[in-house]
C-alpha cells in the first residue's frame, strides 16, 4: 500500500504553530515512506472562514519547506483539494446511510434542541445527549412516520441527517500514537453528518475525502481523538477500509500547565503562529516566527522535537535528517512542553552554520546606513556566533559604525591606567602609516610590541577593546581592527585617551 497523508486545515485563521507540527509530521512521514503529501482545505464551515487564512496556510507551509505533493495550488490527480469544490460529492454517502438505515433525518428545531437539553440537565444528566435513547422523544425518521416525514420534506422544513449510533457498543481501533481506544458508543453523540443547507459537516466531508483520496494514514493533533470513533463507524457504515490513526501530543505551556494557547504565548512574549498575522476584523498584528528572525530550517529542528525524539544524545537534524530518521512510533504520548529558550538555543545553532554572505543580505537590509558588502561579511561573520538573530546584530555591531559614546565603567576603573594608555598610544602610532590591516598582521603588530617590553597581554586588551568598542567583552578584537581599519583605530584610541580619566 502507498503511503498517502494530508494535512487538512480549516482556514478559521492563521496556522498555530501546533498546526504546523501536524504538517512537518504528515510530510516528514510522507518522503520517509516516498509516499504523497497532501494539503487539503476543509472549508466546509462556512461562517467560520477568515479572508486571507488559505493563502497564509500556504505561505507557511512554504516558508518552513513543507511542500504538498498535491494540493489547491501544486495540483493533483484527486482535486479538487478544497471541500467547497467537492460539495456534491458528500450527500450521495449520506443518502447511502439513510437508505442502510444507519443514519435518519432529524427535524428538530433549535429550540426543541435547548428544552431536550434542558430536560436532560434537569434529570441530571452530566453529558446531554442525542442518542439512542433521547432521539426516540424527538421529531426525526425514526419517530415520525414516512407520511409525516415526505410531508414535512415538502412543506420544506429544514432537517439534518444525523448518523444512528448503536445504544451500547464498543468501539475499537488501534492508534500508532496511543495503542488500542475504546469508546463506547453510549457515550457517543448522533453526529449531525449533513447540516440543513445540504453541506457536510467536517465528519462527513473529512471521511469521505480521506476514503476518495486514498489517504493510508490520518496524522493529527489529540484534539481530534474524540471525533476518531466516529469516523471508525462511519468507514464501516460505508463499508470502506479505514486509514490507520496517528493521534499527535498537544503542545502545552512552558510550565506544562494546560494547552498552549495564543493568549499563554502572547502573555509570556513569543509568537505562536510562523509569520506575521494581521487579524482581519480587529487589526490586531500577531508576530511571526520568520519576522522575529528565527531561519526556518531551526524553527523546523525545534518543531520536529516537540513530540518526537529519535532517541539518543543529538539534537540537531535537517529536514533530510529528520526524513530519514522519522516513525510514527516514536512520537510520545504526553504533551509537549513549548519552550521558547529552547527554539533560540536551535537558531543560534543554525545560525552559526550559515554562510556570512548570506547572513550579510539580511543584515544589510536591516541596517538604516549603506554598508559595503565586504565590511558587512566581515561584521556578520565576527558576530554571528554572538546572537540569536540576525536583528540583534544590529545593536551588537554599533560601534562597527560609530565610535562609542560612553566607556564602561568598570573596565574603566580596572584596566584604564597610565600603562594601557602608553601602549594604546605606542600601538596607535604603529598603525598610523597603515592604509589597512588584517587581523593577522594586527595581532602581530601589537604582540611584537608589547614584548619589547615584556608587557603582558592582559594589561592592555581590555583598554584596548574598550576603546574602540566601548564595552568589556565582544567579538575578536582583531578582527574588529580590521573592519574598522587603521585610521578609525587611532583616532578611537585618541578619542579614549582624552576623554577617559585615568586610574591610578
Ligand atoms: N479540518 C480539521 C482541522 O481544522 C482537520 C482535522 C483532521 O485532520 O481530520 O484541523
Amino acid at each position: 500500500m502507498s503511503v498517502r497523508v494530508r494535512f487538512a486545515p480549516s482556514p478559521t485563521g492563521a496556522l498555530h504553530i501546533g498546526g504546523i507540527r501536524t504538517a512537518l509530521y504528515n510530510y516528514l512521514f510522507a518522503k520517509k515512506h516516498d509516499g504523497a503529501f497532501i494539503l487539503r482545505i476543509e472549508d466546509t464551515d462556512q461562517n467560520r472562514f477568515v479572508k486571507g487564512a488559505e493563502s497564509y496556510i500556504e505561505q507557511a507551509l512554504d516558508w518552513a519547506g513543507i511542500t504538498p505533493d498535491e494540493g489547491v495550488s501544486a495540483g493533483g490527480d484527486y482535486g479538487p483539494y478544497k471541500q467547497s469544490e467537492r460539495k456534491e460529492r458528500y450527500k450521495r454517502f449520506s443518502d447511502q446511510l439513510i437508505a442502510d438505515g444507519k443514519a435518519y433525518l432529524a427535524f428538530d428545531t433549535p429550540d426543541e434542541l435547548d428544552a431536550m437539553r434542558e430536560r436532560l440537565k434537569e434529570a441530571r444528566v452530566a453529558n446531554p445527549q442525542y442518542n439512542a435513547i433521547t432521539r426516540m422523544q424527538m421529531r426525526n425518521s425514526l419517530t415520525l412516520s414516512s407520511d409525516e416525514v415526505n410531508e414535512l420534506i415538502a412543506q420544506g422544513q429544514p432537517y439534518v441527517v444525523r448518523i444512528k449510533l448503536p445504544r451500547n457498543e464498543d468501539v475499537r481501533f488501534k492508534d500508532l500514537v496511543r495503542g488500542w481506544v475504546v469508546v463506547n458508543t453510549a457515550t457517543m453523540d448522533d453526529k449531525v453528518l449533513l447540516k440543513s443547507d445540504g453541506m457536510p459537516t467536517y465528519h462527513l466531508a473529512n471521511i469521505v475525502d480521506d476514503h476518495q483520496m486514498e489517504i493510508s494514514h490520518v496524522i493529527r493533533g489529540e484534539e481530534w481523538l474524540p471525533s476518531a470513533p466516529l469516523h471508525v463507524l462511519l468507514y464501516e457504515y460505508l463499508g470502506w477500509e479505514k486509514p490507520e490513526f496517528a493521534h499527535l501530543p498537544l503542545l502545552l505551556k512552558p510550565d506544562g500547565n494546560g494547552k498552549l494557547s495564543k493568549r499563554a504565548a502572547d502573555k509570556l512574549g513569543f509568537p505562536i503562529f510562523p509569520l506575521n498575522w494581521t487579524d482581519p476584523v480587529t487589526q490586531e498584528l500577531s508576530k511571526g516566527f520568520m519576522e522575529e528572525g528565527y531561519l526556518s530550517d531551526a524553527f523546523i529542528n525545534f518543531l520536529a522535537l516537540l513530540g518526537w525524539n529519535p532517541g539518543g544524545e543529538k539534537e540537531l537534524f535537517r529536514m533530510e535528517d529528520l526524513i530519514q530518521l522519522f516513525s510514527l512510533e516514536k512520537i510520545n504520548k504526553a504533551g509537549a512542553k513549548f519552550d521558547i529558550e529552547k527554539a533560540k538555543w536551535f537558531n543560534e545553532q543554525y545560525l552559526k552554520s550559515k554562510s556570512s554572505k548570506v547572513l550579510a543580505e539580511e543584515f544589510i537590509s536591516l541596517l538604516d546606513q549603506p554598508v559595503d558588502e565586504k565590511k558587512a561579511i566581515s561584521i556578520v561573520e565576527s558576530l554571528k556566533e554572538r546572537v540569536t538573530f540576525v536583528k540583534d546584530m544590529i545593536e551588537a555591531g554599533r560601534f562597527f559604525f560609530e565610535a562609542p559614546q560612553t566607556y564602561d565603567e568598570k573596565t574603566v576603573r580596572k584596566k584604564w591606567n597610565q600603562l594601557a594608555v602608553d601602549k594604546l598610544n605606542g600601538f596607535s602610532d604603529r598603525l598610523k602609516d597603515k592604509d589597512q590591516i588584517e587581523k593577522e598582521e594586527a595581532r602581530e603588530l601589537l604582540m611584537s610590541y608589547l614584548a619589547e617590553d615584556e608587557t603582558p597581554l592582559g594589561r592592555v586588551m581590555p583598554a584596548l577593546r574598550l576603546a574602540l568598542t566601548g564595552q568589556a567583552g565582544g567579538p575578536d578584537l582583531m578582527a574588529i581592527i580590521e573592519i574598522l581599519g587603521p585610521t578609525e583605530v587611532t583616532n578611537r584610541i585618541k578619542k579614549a585617551t582624552d576623554t577617559i580619566a585615568l586610574n591610578d
